[in-house]
């Protein structure tokens, strides 16, 4: 049994009160390598912000849980070496698929669990979440649960359609499972293609997709019946066309690739969302930098060479994810 306390790490208790309070959102950033990890964490010090280090079943499976656990120590010392004196940072498990899963995690020396039994009828929900609070509460680590079903392809989490989250079932789920906070589907959707573009309309102008608005009228129906309660979104990537427009021109094939626009996700930072999910943009950003360098340097085959340019492309974009949408710089002095 490792405590994650024991490595510098921090719950979400006080992080998610505050940026309930405070209006802004807390970047969850999933991570599967090194250099990923040295772009958060340089984005996260430098901005003063507070950061959840998120680790999927894809990247457990990729990377080695084991080795994941360690890098996220490193982060904390790292910060502190790059002068963030009080380091706030989260390791949490990204969609938990059981309650094993959970345990591992907690005893291994995460502050921060997900259990994902939105799949599961509504008990069953409620009964599997509970027994993962349970566990995780002796130990002071948050549970994160989910209620609706997002649409998309997220490693190994997929599902045709969304469900939004009914408002009427929040108070009854939360207060049953003991859950610390909840997310909930309201039209973001997981990976780079969140709507298809019947969904979507084109702009006259550009021929881009415009997707369809969230549901902010189920937002605030479950702020009303939760009042304060961290509320987390899931697939909130925004699919910069720049990035998707980089990886076009340099012999990719992303047609029709489309995110939720960031002037919805500043607008939710400021509502009880207070956790908002962000992979493929990290995703993108670091495959449109690897496609330019080598069109344009056919010579280099250091990874180092090419793996700079995306890092500092990540790095880039989370400090603008932190700085510009969710409003989280300076929060973490
Ligand atoms: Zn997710």
């Amino acid at each position: 049994m490792v405590s994650y306390k024991s490595l510098g790490l921090v719950n979400t208790k006080d992080m998610f009160a505050k940026a309930v309070a405070g209006g802004y959102a807390v970047p969850a950033f999933n991570f599967n390598n090194m250099e990923q990890l040295q772009a958060i964490i340089q984005a996260a010090s430098e901005t003063k912000s507070p950061v959840i280090l998120q680790v999927s079943k894809g990247a457990r499976k990729y990377a080695n849980a084991t080795l994941l656990r360690y890098m996220a120590e490193g982060a904390v010392e790292y910060a502190k070496e790059l002068g963030w004196e009080n380091p706030q940072i989260v390791l949490h498990l990204d969609h938990g698929d059981a309650f094993e899963t959970c345990k591992s995690c907690v005893d291994s020396g995460f502050s921060s669990v997900m259990i994902d039994g939105s799949h599961l009828p509504y008990e069953e929900n409620i009964a599997l979440t509970k027994q993962v609070v349970e566990y995780a509460h002796q130990y002071d680590v948050t549970v994160e649960a989910e209620l609706g079903v997002l649409a998309g392809v997220e490693d190994e989490v997929s599902a045709a359609e969304s469900h939004y989250t009914k408002p009427e079932e929040v108070i009854d789920f939360a207060t049953r499972t003991g859950c610390d906070s909840l997310a909930i589907s309201i039209g973001t959707s997981h990976g780079a293609y969140k709507f298809t573009p019947e969904q979507c309309t084109r702009d006259p102008k550009t021929g881009k997709l415009v997707p369809p608005p969230l549901a902010f009228d189920v937002l605030h129906e479950i702020e009303k019946k939760l009042p304060g309660f961290p509320i987390v979104l899931h697939g909130s990537s925004s699919v910069p066309q720049d990035e998707v427009d980089t990886i076009n021109k340099f012999g990719g094939k992303l047609p029709d690739a489309v995110g939720i626009p960031e002037e919805q996700l500043r607008e939710a930072s400021k509502s009880a969302v207070c956790k908002i999910n962000i992979d493929s943009d990290s995703r993108l950003a670091m495959t449109a930098a690897i496609r330019k360098h080598f069109a344009e340097n056919p010579g280099h085959f250091d990874p180092r060479q090419y793996l700079t340019p995306a890092r500092d492309n990540m790095k880039k974009m989370y400090i603008h994810k932190i700085v510009e949408v969710l409003g989280s710089n300076g929060k973490a002095e």
